[in-house]
């Protein structure tokens, strides 16, 4: 069974820039149609778990110092438009939608005495600047974002629904005559309903991605579970530009425990005066870099992995008794979670690793959020706006969202008061969904087993530290199973769990082939030959 549908702007991804493009383009009276995996909650996404805060703006408010700590964490390897318009724009729109139009309860510095924003400081930024809600900043303002979503008339909110492929006029069309364009069009996107099993067609005058992160691929993640890199897939497949997919961001301290996931510990914990520790409890980061602690990502990272390898350590320490604030108050997310595992923040040390967290690259777009592809636009991880560069300042990634998201439907709001849709003819020469798999032989323990080899592949070899032999390693075990993993895919009648192994398979191996080009080594991306 098959079902078409059309919207004039289709959003994948229900995160913090799928949720403001869609609030905004519906705010400017326009129908949206936005479509988000995983049907357990809402919860599902990366911006629900963002602890440590986004980025405002400094006392003074000069916008030039913020943009010389992007670029200086980002090894300038950055887009340097980008970072101006960040730097530049973002107090607005901060401003504009999460204050005016969400109301976002952010921390006063003084209870009661409202317009004295409490903020706070993270590696890489040289001023405080950082607006925050406790330690669950992103669960604040998405229980906001997602109730006047759903509240909005104008967005037709499916949940349990995954993009499986943008839908195009060179690959999707009957007949020949879009395939000899030499422009190619997005229409749209075919999507799993994850009940039904059914993949309906949604065709679209502009369409959206926003899916967010890779983190997932790796063996060790602070990620939400679908951090699987579905836009990077779908987008190669539609020969997309994709762009800085080596950089993927470690965050220095994930709390380690066995029985634990990977739980961030915010580096807000270092903004405010936590220390690192080895297993020998000796002070090191001094040694590895004049900031210290609040040395940008990439380089505290590389020093608690040198430590533990000199060692043996499993873990290294952050040493939370030099915060001076209550930390039940400012930290009470970390504080009951590292309780569960009888680590009590008030007296003992925080035992915690690296752990991917952030990808800084993906599908290359403009200052308006489009991609090279013609009525495609990505927002939010998933994007690569080269705002980050070589690496991620710290809370940038919110406001990156908040911005990329509002200019992206902004854009599209623009080309539809102008007229501009689908040209009929193409939107009715799109292709239903034809399934060619007939067995149903998604066998738990097949896709278990793949998932094990993708993360620890790309933990091993595609990690903190990488080698052209460790890379090279990769590449041979991802093509032999991607190859795999396609002709199963095709044998196989689409589920949920087929569609993630495929495209997080197919995501992990462009990392790795990015990252196999790449020989000079930057930030995120250490190389050690
Ligand atoms: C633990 C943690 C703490 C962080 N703390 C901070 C912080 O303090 N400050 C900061 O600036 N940044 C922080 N970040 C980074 C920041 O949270 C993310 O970069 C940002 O929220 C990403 O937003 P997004 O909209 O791109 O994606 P997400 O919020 O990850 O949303 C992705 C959406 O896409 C959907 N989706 C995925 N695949 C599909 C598919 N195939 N079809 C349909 N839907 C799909 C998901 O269901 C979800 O709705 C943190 C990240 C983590 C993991």
């Amino acid at each position: 069974m098959s079902e078409r549908a059309y919207t004039p702007v289709l959003v994948i991804g229900a995160g913090l820039s799928g949720a403001v493009a869609a609030l905004a383009l519906a705010d400017s009276g326009f129908e949206v149609t936005l479509v988000a995996s995983g049907h357990a909650s809402a919860e599902d996404g990366n911006s629900w778990l963002a602890q440590g805060g986004i980025i405002y703006k400094a006392q003074d408010g000069d916008p030039s110092l913020l943009a010389k700590d992007i670029l200086r964490a980002g090894h300038r390897h950055n887009n340097p438009a980008a970072v101006r318009h960040l730097a530049e724009k973002g107090p607005e729109i901060t401003e504009k939608v999460l204050f005016e139009r969400l109301r976002i309860p952010f921390a006063q510095r003084h209870e009661n005495h409202e317009g004295e924003w409490d903020l706070t400081r993270e590696g890489g930024h040289s001023a405080p600047r950082i607006l925050h809600c406790a330690d669950h900043t992103g669960q604040s303002i998405m229980q906001r974002l997602i109730s006047e979503v759903e509240a909005s008339p104008r967005i037709t909110f499916r949940r349990a629904h995954a993009a499986v492929d943008l839908l195009t006029g060179h690959h999707h069309t009957k007949g020949m005559a879009h395939r000899y364009q030499l422009e190619n069009t997005c229409c749209g996107a075919y999507v799993l309903n994850e009940i039904t099993g059914c993949v309906e067609t949604i065709l679209a005058d502009y369409t959206i991605l926003a899916t967010g992160g890779v983190g997932q691929l790796y063996l060790h993640s602070t990620n939400y579970p679908g951090a699987l890199g579905s836009a990077v897939s779908m987008a190669s497949r539609a020969l997309v530009r994709l762009e800085n997919l080596e950089y993927v961001q470690f965050h220095p301290t994930a709390f380690y425990h066995q029985d634990s996931p990977r739980f961030l510990v915010t580096e807000a914990m270092r903004g405010e005066g936590a220390i690192l520790l080895n297993a020998r409890g000796e002070r090191f980061m001094p040694g590895y870099d004049e900031r210290a602690e609040l040395a940008p990502r990439d380089v505290v990272s590389k020093a608690i992995v040198t430590e533990m390898l000199r060692r043996g350590d499993p873990c290294v320490y952050l040493d939370p008794s030099g915060i001076r604030q209550d930390l039940a108050k400012r930290f009470p997310t970390i504080l009951r979670h590292c309780r569960q595992y009888h680590v009590d923040i008030t007296r003992d040390l925080i035992p915690v690793v690296p752990a991917a967290h952030y990808f800084c690259g993906g599908i290359l777009v403009d200052l308006r959020g489009r991609s090279s592809l013609s009525r495609l636009y990505a927002v939010g991880e998933c994007s690569c706006t080269g705002l980050h560069g070589a690496n991620r300042l710290a809370s940038a990634s919110l406001l990156e969202a908040v911005l990329w998201g509002h200019n992206a439907a902004q854009d599209i709001v623009q080309r539809l008061s102008a007229g501009r849709v689908l040209p009929r003819r193409l939107r009715n020469d799109i292709r239903d969904w034809q399934s060619s798999g007939s067995e149903s032989n998604d066998d738990p323990a097949l896709l278990a087993q793949d998932w094990v080899t993708i993360r620890s592949t790309m933990w091993n070899y595609v990690g903190i530290i990488r080698t052209r032999q460790r890379l090279y390693r990769a590449f041979e075990e991802m093509r032999d199973l991607s190859s795999r993993v396609h002709n199963f895919y095709r044998l196989t009648l689409l589920s949920k769990p087929l569609l993630d192994l495929f495209q997080g398979c197919q995501a992990a191996y462009m990392i790795i082939q990015a990252a196999l080009r790449n020989r000079q080594s930057l930030g995120c991306h250490q190389r050690q030959d």
